[in-house]
């Protein structure tokens, strides 16, 4: 599997995955949304295939995850669930991610309008994702509302 590079957008950050899912997945929930500005599409990469360069800080969302961002530039940087062994990275931040098809979309029924994505992949509902993985309820986001 060939080596590929991302970085933020001022460049502080680089990072180098040796292995990774050349797969993308959106998430439209409330909290991917703002976090992104948008939606948030990611693929993952496994821990011991990661190397970091640059200095990040790091958030923590929920009680089960935190994402990182760079402190300079704001770029986010990737998303990981406590007791993972894989992260999540921001699909952005890569330009060999272009190239990776969508695989899955994630709070479809609560997407901008204006990203409505094409394509024959699965499209998971906000009610269906919360019956199966961790989620924060609506009650409990800041502002108690999506
Ligand atoms: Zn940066
Ligand atoms: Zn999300």
């Amino acid at each position: 599997m060939e080596t590929i590079q991302g970085h933020c957008l001022c460049g502080a950050v680089t990072i180098t995955l040796t292995e990774y899912r050349a797969e993308v997945g959106v998430c439209h929930c409330a909290m991917c949304r703002r976090w992104s500005g948008s939606a948030y599409a990611f693929f993952t990469a496994p821990d011991d295939a990661i190397r970091v360069a640059g200095e990040v800080r790091t958030h923590r969302s929920s009680s089960f995850s935190q994402r990182s961002f760079c402190p300079t530039c704001g770029s986010g940087l990737w998303l990981k669930d406590d007791g993972a062994e894989e992260t999540e990275f921001c699909a952005g931040l890569f330009e060999a991610a272009r190239d990776f098809p969508l695989i899955s979309e994630a709070y479809v029924d609560q997407h901008l309008t204006a990203l409505t994505l094409e394509g024959d992949h699965r499209r998971v509902t906000a009610e269906t994702y919360e019956e199966k993985f961790p989620f924060v309820p609506t009650a409990e986001l800041p502002q108690g509302r999506t």
